[in-house]
This record gives structure tokens, C-alpha cells and sequence, in this order.
């Protein structure tokens, strides 16, 4: 049964994330065959929408209001509304980061839908999820006929880029009203680099870095290798970096292509946020440490030898 679906495209820094991309690909599966329909809100977001038609979205629909500038929870809720009213979608695919995570069970209920969050595998209508802080995994499927899906970045294949795909944009105008929160203005911590939930490659440090200075061989890898940095909440809690690098069952979970683990046991709480991570590389000094089970290399010894001769080594390779 052909579903025309929706997908809830996001922005960041004047830039379409890539779960975006990702949510078109879901779309694909679930629609199948049916309208794939992409929206992005925000305040000027025709020309960035227009990117969506390259990978694979039938129409795209740009809502822009003055009041979306920001997200809020009550103006990106109303505005998907208000699209949806007209839409009438049977699906609807976004990312499960802040923003799917927040407005996804709101759009559900107002919706009548069922609501299938975090997925990272999807066949025809079952949608695979990681439970129990992703020591297992447990497959859905729905009789409700209609559906709301967030996906877990960096999980589900986008479609290929393909430029000569293209169309004019629709554009929806919005009644936002009534808003609880205005956001006057983002201030952005001076963390830099690359957005550790997109990144390909993640260095994480843990305590056994020992001081904020300790994380500075780690920053040379990721900058080598184009990464981001990571951390465990012990490091965190020791106050050797900030809370918005923690991975983990309370921190951001992520599914980097290559995940570096240096300095950092592997507690359970750390494994739930980066266990899924395709190549896990273990560095530590303690060959008992339990991050070495889920490690697909482990290099047993000091991070303060083994980090910049590993740098210094792909250096001579890549550079
Ligand atoms: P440690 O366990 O102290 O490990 C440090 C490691 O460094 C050791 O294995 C040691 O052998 C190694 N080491 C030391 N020196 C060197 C050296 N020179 N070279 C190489 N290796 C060295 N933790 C998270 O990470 N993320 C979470 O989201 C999270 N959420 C939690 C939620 C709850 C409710 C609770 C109770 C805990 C949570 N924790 C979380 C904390 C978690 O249980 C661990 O305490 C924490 O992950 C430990 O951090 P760590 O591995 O850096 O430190």
C-alpha cells in the first residue's frame, strides 16, 4: 500500500543536517511507492529546501515565519500542523535528534499516530529500535494508519546526491500564535569543530586523560583524521571538558564510523551511547578494562605514548 510521507527536514548553521537526507531515504521505504513529500520551517529556508529534491523528495514545501527563526516546541508544533492539515500525510519520517525527540510525541498525539522513535534499521513496515540502552534491539510494526518515525542519525543510507534532480518550491504560510518561549538570541559555546552526533569519526577521551591539557593529542587525531571530539562522563564530572561532549545513556548517543575509546573503561552507561559505532579502537592501560570487549582493535598501554605516535603515524600516511 502506497503512504504519501512526510519528511521533517532540519537545518543547522544555515546548513541541511544530514538525518535529513537519511529521513528521505526512511521515506522511501515507508511511502512505498507513495508522494515524498519535505518540509523545512524556518525564517528564509526556500533556497536551502531547495537541496531536498536532489535526493529524492517528489514535492518540497518551505514554512517560513518570522517566528521560526529559532525552534521553539509551540511554533515548529503548530506550523507541522498547519502543513499536515493540508498534507493530510499517512507518514511522517525526522531525525531523533533535540528537535524530533521533542516535537515527534506531540506531533504523534495531535496526529492519531503511532510513534516509533530512535529507529535505526527499517524493512517494509518494521522499524528495528535499541532497547535497554542498546543491549538489544526490538522490531515494531503498526496497524495505525498513520505513523510517526524519528531515525537515529547516521543509521539509514541517504539516497545519492543527485544534482539534476530539481523543482520549484512550494511555500506554506503559517499562523504561529500564542508562543509560551521566544528566543531572542543563540549564543553558541565556543566548542568548534565538528557536531559530534553527524561526525564520521569520533575521539573520546575518559579520566584517564587525567586533565582538560591531557585532551590535547586527542584533539590532534580528530583534527587529522576531520573528527570530533567525545567524552565520558567521567572526564566530564572531573571537569576536564564540558557536558555537551558526553557520550552515554545521559549523554549523546552516536554511531560514528570510527570511534575512538581512549582513556575511558567502558561503563555501561558509556557503551549505551557508542556501542553501535562501526570500528571501535580501544586505547588503555588496563588490559581488564571492559571497553576492550566491544573493541574491534585495542592497543593496551599509555594514551600519552601510543596517541601521538598513532597521530604522527597516520599523518605520514594521509597527509
Ligand atoms: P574510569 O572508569 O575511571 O576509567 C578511566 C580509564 O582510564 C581506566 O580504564 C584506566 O585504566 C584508564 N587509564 C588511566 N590512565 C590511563 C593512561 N595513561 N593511558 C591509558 N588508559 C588510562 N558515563 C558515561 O560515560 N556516559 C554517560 O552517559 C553516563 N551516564 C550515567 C548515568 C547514570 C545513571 C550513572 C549512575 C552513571 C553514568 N555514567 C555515564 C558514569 C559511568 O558509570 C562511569 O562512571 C563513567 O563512564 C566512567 O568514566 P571513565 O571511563 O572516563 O572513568
Amino acid at each position: 500500500m502506497s503512504r504519501k510521507t512526510l519528511v521533517l527536514a532540519e537545518a543547522k548553521n544555515g546548513e541541511l543536517r544530514n538525518v535529513s537526507f537519511e529521513s528521505i531515504g526512511a521515506a522511501k521505504q515507508i511511502a512505498d511507492g507513495g508522494e515524498i513529500v519535505a518540509v523545512l520551517a524556518g525564517d528564509t529556508v526556500r533556497d536551502l529546501a531547495k537541496t531536498l529534491f536532489a535526493y529524492g523528495a517528489d514535492r518540497v514545501i518551505a514554512v517560513e515565519n518570522d517566528a521560526l527563526k529559532h525552534y521553539t516546541t509551540d511554533g515548529f508544533k503548530q506550523a507541522f500542523l498547519q502543513v499536515f492539515d493540508k498534507e493530510n500525510p499517512d507518514a511522517v519520517v525526522l531525525g531523533h535528534t533535540s528537535i524530533g525527540k521533542d516535537v515527534s510525541p506531540r506531533l504523534a498525539v495531535k496526529m492519531d499516530a503511532a510513534l516509533f522513535s530512535d529507529v535505526v534499521a527499517i524493512e517494509g513496515l518494521h522499524f528495528t529500535r535499541p532497547i535497554y540502552s542498546g543491549k538489544a534491539f526490538e522490531k515494531r510494526t503498526t496497524q495505525s494508519e498513520k505513523m510517526i518515525v524519528t531515525i537515529r542519525p547516521n543509521n539509514i543510507v541517504a539516497p545519492e546526491k543527485d544534482e539534476t534532480k530539481t523543482g520549484d518550491v512550494e511555500t506554506v504560510a503559517v499562523d504561529i500564535r500564542d508562543l509560551r518561549i521566544i528566543v531572542k538570541e543563540v549564543v553558541k559555546k565556543a566548542t568548534g569543530g565538528v557536531d559530534l552526533s553527524e561526525a564520521n569519526v569520533i575521539v573520546a577521551g575518559g579520566r584517564g586523560v587525567k586533565s582538560a591539557d591531557g585532551f590535547k593529542p586527542l584533539e590532534e587525531l580528530a583534527e587529522l583524521l576531520g573528527g570530533a571530539i567525545g567524552a565520558s562522563r567521567g572526564a566530564c564530572d572531573a571537569e576536564y571538558c564540558d557536558y555537551s561532549l558526553q557520550i552515554g545513556q545521559t549523554g549523546k548517543v552516536v554511531t560514528p564510523d570510527l570511534y575512538f575509546a581512549i582513556g575511558l573503561s567502558g561503563a555501561i552507561q558509556h557503551l549505551a551511547g557508542m556501542s553501535n559505532s562501526k570500528v571501535i579502537v580501544a586505547i588503555n592501560k588496563d588490559p581488564e578494562a571492559p571497553i576492550f570487549e566491544v573493541a574491534d582493535y585495542g592497543i593496551v598501554g599509555d594514551l600519552f605514548e601510543i596517541v601521538p605516535l598513532l597521530t604522527e603515524e597516520l599523518r605520514n600516511v594521509l597527509v
